[in-house]
């Protein structure tokens, strides 16, 4: 895709510190005076929002692998198409709080999904807009349980161990298929120096 601007996904277990890093990295950003477009997925627009609240609610246990994987990539592809595709060809830095990686770790590694079928989902959810990088947060499920904040948990949060153990080792699969794309950052540490990490992680893009 021919586009002026940079497409940054943050990738990790709940808990890792995408949202924490991905404050610090728009900061970093705004002081190059580059227009950045903070995103989250599934949400970021009106209609992903209302998906995304039917996605995480814990009354939804009835939802199947398949409906659960189609709900994603239904927000994603609105989000892609109204905010992602514009803030690129204005020349905007995106910055995005998970993206097909996250289906792919969840839906395929943790789920049990097939590959081949989620791989093909996304290729519908993403419009053919792929991150220039992504960065995946590494942290065991245990510390990044630790870290997570006690306001109850969503359906997913509630999954246990296990669960999360898969998540990660699907991020790792997707990383040793693309260490150009996905960048694994070692989570442990401060939130000062993970920033360290994650910013010259990017040193070749910024
Ligand atoms: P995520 O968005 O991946 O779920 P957050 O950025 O919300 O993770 O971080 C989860 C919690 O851990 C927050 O309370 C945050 O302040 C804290 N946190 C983030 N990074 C670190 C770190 N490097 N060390 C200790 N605590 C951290
Ligand atoms: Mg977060």
């Amino acid at each position: 895709m021919a586009s002026k601007g940079l497409f940054i996904t943050l990738e990790g277990v709940d808990g890792c510190g995408k949202s924490t890093q991905a404050d610090l990295l728009v900061d970093a950003l705004k002081a190059k005076s580059r227009e950045v477009v903070r995103l989250r997925d599934p949400g970021s627009t009106r209609l992903s929002e209302k998906i995304r609240l039917m996605l995480l609610d814990p009354a939804n246990k009835d939802m199947c692998d398949e409906c659960e994987l189609l709900l994603y990539e239904a927000a994603r592809a609105q989000m892609v198409r109204e905010a992602i595709q514009p803030a690129l060809e204005r020349g905007a830095v995106v910055v995005c709080d998970r993206y097909t990686d996250s289906t792919f770790a969840y839906q395929a590694g943790a789920r049990g999904l097939s590959s081949e079928l989620v791989q093909a989902a996304n290729g519908i959810g993403d419009c053919g807009v792929t991150p220039d990088v992504t960065l995946v947060f590494d942290l065991s499920p245990e510390e990044a349980l630790c870290r997570a904040t006690s306001e109850g948990t969503d359906r997913l949060e509630g999954e246990g161990m296990a669960f999360q153990r898969r998540v990660r080792e699907g991020y790792q699969q997707l990383a040793q298929k693309e260490p150009d794309r996905v960048r694994v950052i070692d989570a442990v540490g401060s939130i000062e120096v993970v920033r360290t990490r994650m910013m010259s992680a990017l040193s070749d893009v910024l």
